[in-house]
């Protein structure tokens, strides 16, 4: 035998050897044994890694053992396990039986998701921690020194303090950024020291303490079913749907005392948009050990964090999608803030949704889940009016605060739009408005760059070579460029395909925007927010912390300040363009742009003074938008739940997606035919009840060079997609030219 069959366990009996099962990070695999050698047979433990031989030529390949077990298959050999990797398990025998699950709910291998699910460097074992802390060089005259006063306060932050400090617990400390940090590092004012430390950054951090606030009576009421599930330890999920500003976060903090005080630990979710420090904040503001789990922690960090977290030293992890995997020995409560965030199902093989996960541990360690929202999925709605979760409303904000009052504002007929300005009539006097009354500002676009379009009027937009999408000016780089791919060059004089002058920039993106508001607002004080504004780490931080402070008057930027900000003095929103989002062929079209508009518009109005939105659309009669405008999410929820139940999609279906790609597209076009084929025979032989739907070139047919067809399964429920996979993915036997990517539950259709 040249390859490790998988396992039949019939033809297993019971011996004096040991066996252990090890998976592997490969597509579509199972489960292999291997003999355990007797100087391994005292260490060997499921969550470890191992070096064992596999394959053609018995190459020594890394796996995961699963599991360890005296009944071996007696009817051949068995190869020997080699080598064991790491001294303790990396993963409970909870979060191993939890893997095995995500990878039999999203189509993928068991060691893929473990490979996944295991970070970095946990997996090296990512060293003692490596930290930089700064002391002030010796005979440093303070008095003397001409410099701005944010570096100042950090120099006095350091005299005061015995010893060297790490940049964050000085910018905390001296309330402001790294940048007056960086400064003050380059002038030599502040000397870095390396060295080890056992003590992550955060702990040293001092938050001022505060303590519960009084609960109004909407959140006493949901904070009291919360409790109920608590204390009777069994799962449930909660929806907690509550309108933006309605004091949700001090539900769930106050939900997380009664688990702390039980000696249990929490696990929190938000969008990683959301792990400002005003967030974090909060959250150590009533806990005394919060860890947070960034997606930019370094390996040693990630590891440090790991060991706590296991270790039951941590009360309350706060963290972004994969801390759903936070190793906390005593689960105790999952709460998942901002549950309609796309964010929380991850873009890659394995292709979960951190909410279905949650639910799925919240339900193995018997623990309640909360899941908060302003606008709640339809998934979750729809769960909740099934009686599967249970519904807890806050109709109200706080302190009885009013709703923003959203206007609609018609652009078809506005002059200034029709001139292809960005900001219309009624909007401009708005800012004006709000400007000369000390507010402060808010308009949202979510389109990057300076020009969408450069448009020949004879061959329409520029397209990328290697996706199928227009190219974006970039004014101040002076290149297109492609949003999906690498791909830039300089703007053409004539158009390539039909050699015309007089191209046009058509359509705007927020550097636009930007230089129409310099010049209609030039005594404004603006910042622009977006990926390209905010490359450099922490910079998002200080943007918001200065429009926080009252530096900037108004903030224009894509969905990066759409989220989860909460300014007290935002006293007016502006919306450039509400159909952009609408009009996508997607499902979930509407619901994105319902929910855009909910949150966008929920960061005005949250402090003493009352918010107005101005929503820009050439639609304003469709219902979604008007909606929205009313903040009446039921009449929203009602009719898109309609139209879901008539077109059989989810929640009242489940869907699958496969995706197939290749340089070639007759390669692709000729596997995806083939590939229905033997799916639909599959259905059928089986009797399964899936359709399928396809294959179609995708919306984006050409992306980074791949051509891609797509097919869409429905089923009523997960096993039959699951069943079908599983017998029809084997024979596929692909082409070597295509690949391909099985999505459940895609967000994007
Ligand atoms: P949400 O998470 O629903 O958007 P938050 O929990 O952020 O709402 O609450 C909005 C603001 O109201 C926060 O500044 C919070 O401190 C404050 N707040 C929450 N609950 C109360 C309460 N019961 N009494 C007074 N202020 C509250
Ligand atoms: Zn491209």
């Amino acid at each position: 035998e040249l390859e490790p069959e998988p396992d039949r366990w019939e033809l297993a009996a019971e011996t004096d050897c040991l066996a252990a099962m090890v998976v592997f990070n490969r597509p579509l695999d199972s489960v292999y044994s291997y003999l355990v050698p007797d100087d391994l047979r005292e260490i060997i433990a499921p969550g470890q890694r191992v070096r064992v031989p596999f394959g053609r030529g018995d190459q020594l390949t890394l796996g995961y053992c699963v599991g360890v077990t005296t009944t071996v298959p007696t009817h051949r050999k068995l190869k020997t396990l080699h080598e064991i990797l790491d001294r303790e398990p990396l993963l409970s025998g909870a979060m191993l039986d939890l893997t095995k699950w995500i990878g039999e709910r999203y189509l993928s291998s068991w060691g893929q998701v473990l490979d996944s699910v295991i970070p970095a460097g946990v997996k090296k074992q990512a060293g003692t921690r490596q930290i930089v802390t700064f002391e002030l060089p010796p005979d440093l005259d303070l008095a003397q020194l001409k410099i701005p006063a944010k570096q100042r306060a950090v120099l006095e932050v350091l005299q005061q303090s015995s010893a060297p400090l790490t940049v964050d617990v000085l910018a905390e400390r001296a309330g402001c950024g790294s940048s007056p940090i960086d400064s003050l590092r380059r002038k030599g004012l502040i000397v870095p020291r390396r060295g080890r430390s056992e003590v992550a950054q955060a702990d040293v951090i001092e938050v001022e303490k505060q303590s519960d606030l009084q609960l109004n009576a909407e959140q006493q009421t949901a904070l009291i079913s919360i409790l109920e599930a608590l204390r009777e330890q069994r799962h449930e999920t909660l929806l907690l749907h509550g309108v933006t500003g309605s004091g949700k976060t001090e539900v769930y903090i106050q939900a997380i005392r009664e688990v702390v005080s039980y000696g249990r630990q929490a696990i929190v979710l938000v969008p990683e948009i959301s792990l400002t420090p005003q967030t974090i904040r909060r959250f150590r503001a009533r806990f005394p050990s919060v860890a947070v789990l960034h997606s930019h922690l370094s390996d040693a960090d990630r590891h440090w964090h790991w060991q706590q977290i296991a270790e039951g030293k941590v009360q309350v992890v706060v963290g972004a999608r994969s801390a759903i995997f936070a190793p906390v020995p005593q689960l105790g409560l999952i709460v998942i803030d901002e549950e309609h965030e796309a964010t929380f199902k991850q873009n890659s093989t394995p292709r979960y949704h951190a909410r279905d996960v949650a639910r799925e541990r919240a339900r193995r360690e018997n623990v309640p889940l909360v899941l908060g929202s302003a606008t709640p999925t339809l998934e979750s709605l729809q769960r909740a009016r099934l009686g599967l979760d249970r519904l807890l409303t806050l109709k109200q904000r706080v302190e009885r605060r009013p709703l923003p009052h959203v206007t609609l504002v018609d652009t078809r007929n506005d002059p200034l739009i029709s001139k292809g300005q960005a900001i219309g009539r009624a909007l401009g006097q708005g800012i004006a408005h709000a400007l000369r009354e000390r507010g402060q500002v808010i308009l949202f676009l979510n389109l990057r760059g300076f020009s969408p379009v450069l448009w020949c009027p004879r061959c329409s937009g520029i397209r990328c070579p290697d996706c199928d999408v227009t190219l974006t000016w970039h004014k101040d780089k002076g290149l297109l460029l492609c949003h999906s791919c690498e791909y830039s060059i300089a703007p053409p004089e004539r158009c390539e395909k039909c050699g015309l002058p007089g191209l046009r920039f058509l359509g705007t993106g927020t550097q636009r925007l930007e230089a129409e508001v310099r010049t209609k607002f030039p005594t404004a004080r603006l910042l622009r927010m977006d990926s390209d504004s905010m490359r450099a780490p922490g910079s998002h931080d200080e943007a918001l912390e200065s429009f926080r402070e009252g530096r900037v008057d108004l903030l224009l930027g894509t969905q990066m300040i759409a989220k989860g900000l909460d300014f007290p003095n935002v006293t007016l929103v502006g919306v450039i363009d509400a159909d952009t989002l609408l009009h996508q062929p997607e499902l979930r079209s509407a619901e994105r742009t319902f929910q855009l508009i909910s949150q966008v518009a929920g960061r005005t109005g949250r402090g003493d003074r009352e918010g107005r939105v101005l929503v820009q659309t050439m639609s304003p009669m469709e219902p979604v938008i008007q909606f929205a405008a009313r903040h009446d999410y039921d009449s929203f929820a009602e009719r898109e739940l309609e139209h879901r139940a008539a077109t059989h999609s989810p929640p009242f279906s489940l869907m699958a997606r496969l995706i197939l790609r290749s340089l070639t597209e007759s390669s692709v076009q000729a596997e995806s035919r083939r590939i229905a084929g033997i799916l639909r025979q599959t259905t059928a032989e089986k009797n399964l009840g899936v359709r399928i739907l396809g294959p179609a070139p995708a919306l984006i047919t050409k992306l980074r060079k791949y051509y891609r067809y797509h097919l869409q399964f429905t089923a009523e429920n997960h096993a039959a997609i699951q069943e079908l996979w599983r017998d029809a993915a084997p024979r596929f036997q692909l082409h070597p030219d295509v690949e391909m990517t099985i999505d459940m539950d895609p967000l994007d259709l």
